[in-house]
């Protein structure tokens, strides 16, 4: 496809809430994101889809959806995000929710800007687009409407920032997402997963099935040279093994000058839950996390797995 190399970040620090996360970015501080929303619900109770995963709870179980963004602003957090991962335009229509993508979206804004304003505290709101869906059979061209209807319902809603969750997405993909990107006026952040492959090599691709293979593409080093010609905004290493995270942080700091972030997983997805392992310990998260922001990481969080308790373990290092 032609890909248009035009920085996606005119950034427009329009909202007050994000005017201040980007001064602490400025200032080097540390930013503190909020973890995994679906294995968060399924603690709490509720039901996960077989087709939408935790994407129908925004409207199925509204007060649920509230009180997980509560938890984790009250953790610390400073950045949460709206539950719109699997509410993708082409999941909903694949799964036969086409009459509802604008109900959901929105809905889902509607309760993370509730949970903001219960708490009373300075917190930003992202809007996650995914790739969550059928993506890979459409062709990049066929995409294109998808991002944008999201995007839009999400921007439009009164997000401050958007995340481009292209978690387990391959290069391409993630830079038509960056070219979609480039229509909104509010910054973006971009989150991809990383894998190892058996040279070592950090590489663009993802493992989140116990039993299945690992899916590798390109070589990180060079997915961020070319999204760094379509995107200055946060880089985050999402939805990786913690266990790689500090070497995938390494590589994106030596490849590029904008901010760079994480938010790992624990555990590993079996349709439609997240199967936890307690490997590691909110300390021990901690404990990651130091390294890595040590390592120059700015913006730390968590996926699947990482949890309300780890997120409060980890805000002590806030600065
Ligand atoms: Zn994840």
């Amino acid at each position: 496809m032609e890909i248009k190399y035009v920085p996606s970040q005119i950034a427009k620090y329009n909202t007050m809430s994000y005017s201040s996360i980007h001064k602490k970015l400025e200032n080097k501080k540390t930013i503190i994101l909020d973890g995994g929303m679906g294995a968060e619900l399924e603690k709490n109770g509720a039901k996960m889809d077989e087709k939408m995963w935790c994407g129908k709870c925004s409207v199925d179980h509204p007060e649920l959806v509230r009180k997980i963004h509560e938890d984790y602003i009250s953790a610390g957090a400073d950045v949460i995000t709206t539950n719109t991962y699997s509410t993708t335009p082409i999941s909903m229509r694949q799964y036969g929710y086409e009459d509802s993508i604008e109900k959901f979206n929105k809905k889902s804004v509607q309760v993370a800007k509730e949970a903001i304003k219960n708490s009373s505290k300075d917190v930003a709101l992202a809007g996650s687009v995914s790739t969550f869906g059928n993506f890979y059979k459409l062709g990049l061209k066929a995409m294109i409407p998808g991002f944008d209807e999201q995007l839009k319902i999400l921007s439009g809603e009164g997000v401050d920032l958007i995340i481009l969750e292209a978690m387990s997405s391959q290069a391409d993909i993630v830079e038509t997402m960056l070219n979609c990107s480039t229509k909104v006026n509010i910054p973006v952040w971009l989150s991809v997963s990383c894998v190892m492959d058996d040279q070592k090599n950090i590489m663009l691709g993802y493992n989140d099935t116990i039993d299945s293979d690992t899916h590798v593409y390109e070589n990180f080093e060079t997915s961020i040279n070319n999204f760094k010609k379509l995107h200055s905004g946060p880089i985050l290493v999402a939805h990786s093994d913690i266990n790689i995270t500090g070497k995938a942080i390494e590589t994106a700091k030596k490849n590029y000058h904008g901010i760079v972030g994480a938010y790992p997983n624990k555990g590993y997805y079996e349709k439609p839950h997240w199967r936890f392992i307690d490997d590691m310990t909110p300390t021990g998260y901690l404990n990651e996390v130091r390294s890595w922001i040590k390592n120059g990481a700015q913006i730390i969080g968590g996926c699947c797995g990482i949890g309300v308790e780890e997120i409060k373990a980890i805000s002590i290092l806030k600065n």
